[in-house]
């Protein structure tokens, strides 16, 4: 396998440095430069970042000097990862597809562009088709593909096993989201602390509107969106890495029984399982069927904090179904998303 040299967007932030320790010792992509703002520019990494992950900041990295975000400083990178803050990530996410350089982004700014895939490899792997129709570059050469946000991975990656086997009609959500879901330094402790807060700026239409077409058919050149009504309430809560999500379904096609729900979950198999992709879990979706499980403190970091865990399955007195489900935030919903989307687009060639 060739190895290909990348660049990180944001490196400084919190998503930034995830992407810097996931990185460590990946067997295809080798971080080469390093981008943030001007307060960080001109500096080593140890001096510019705030380094908040839990293992020593990695010494290849901590003496690298972190450039502005300007396409010229970033010659010969083979791609770059993007965690860079959403008020400056149109213009300059722009600026590296227009140089020719593909963009994989965690920033929302271009989520919702027609022309610009959000995918989870898992739930919609052939959306990398809408690549071919953006015009960033004159020769194709640069290109931007999206992530979603945090919340809509475990809630679409939940989904998709329902869609495939009943098909969807409605959803209600409420999503109980960590603090590390705000970045650094975030939400201040005076508010967290011992509390919840039942509103979380912008993040129920993200939800909304992210999910229809990350659950949405690619045809003829264009997502068509997922005709599902969906209804989110989003949360914070004190815990630390994991969103937990209680959620209720009206599938199309009614079940049996709840058996066959569960079977739908255990026995889905997920499109990419054979590409066997460096950052891919094993198991992508898990059911847990004992009644406090999952939790973010035990079950965040499965499989490397890319297993989405599903727990409290049981029929409905509303809706057909309820169950909770949880995902990492800031791995399987930010930075390793973000990794796993680009070993798709190397295994389908359009990195290469
Ligand atoms: P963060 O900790 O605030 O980091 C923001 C990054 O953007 C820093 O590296 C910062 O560099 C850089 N930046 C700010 N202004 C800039 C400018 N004018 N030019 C160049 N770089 C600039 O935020 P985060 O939590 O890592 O989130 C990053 C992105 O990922 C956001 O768009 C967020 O919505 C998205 N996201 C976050 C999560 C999560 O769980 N945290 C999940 C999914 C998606 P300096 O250090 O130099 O200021």
């Amino acid at each position: 396998m060739h190895s290909f040299q990348i660049g990180i967007l944001g490196a400084t932030g919190a998503v930034g440095q995830k992407f810097i320790r996931l990185l460590q010792n990946h067997p295809w992509f080798n971080i080469k430069a390093l981008g943030a703002s001007e307060r960080s520019s001109g500096k080593k990494y140890k001096e510019a970042a705030h380094w908040i992950e839990a293992i020593e900041l990695p010494e290849n990295v901590a003496d690298m000097q972190v450039s502005e975000c300007d396409p010229v400083a970033f010659k010969g990178v083979d791609f770059v990862f993007s965690g860079l803050d959403s008020s400056v990530a149109t213009e300059i996410e722009r600026s590296f597809a227009e140089a020719g350089i593909p963009v994989i982004s965690n920033a929302k700014n271009y989520r919702m562009d027609e022309s610009v895939p959000l995918m989870i490899p898992e739930v919609n792997p052939d959306h990398a088709g809408l690549i071919k129709t953006q015009s960033f570059s004159d020769d194709g050469s640069g290109w931007i593909v999206t992530n979603p946000n945090c919340v809509s991975v475990p809630l679409a990656m939940s989904l998709k096993p329902l869609q495939d086997a009943f098909g969807l009609r409605s959803v209600v959500v409420t999503s109980m989201q960590s603090v590390s879901g705000a970045g650094y330094p975030g939400v201040s402790s005076l508010d967290i602390i011992a509390n919840v807060i039942p509103f979380i700026g912008g993040e129920e239409d993200k939800v909304q509107t992210e999910s229809a077409k990350l659950l949405g058919a690619f045809d003829s050149g264009k997502i068509q969106f997922a005709e599902i009504d969906i209804q989110a309430t989003a949360v914070r809560v004190p815990t630390i890495e994991g969103h937990l999500l209680s959620v209720s379904v009206d599938l199309a096609k009614t079940p049996s029984a709840i058996s066959e729900v569960s079977r739908a979950f255990t026995e889905w198999e997920s499109p990419i399982a054979g590409l066997d992709l460096p950052s891919s879990p094993k198991n992508p979706v898990r059911l847990y069927t004992e009644n406090r499980f999952p939790q973010p403190r035990l079950h965040a970091d499965r499989e490397g904090g890319m297993q989405t865990a599903i727990g409290r399955l049981r029929e409905g007195t509303v809706l057909d179904i309820g169950y909770v489900t949880m995902a990492h935030n800031t791995v399987r919903g930010a930075a390793g998303g973000a990794i796993l989307n680009a070993e798709l687009l190397v295994a389908k060639e359009f990195i290469k």
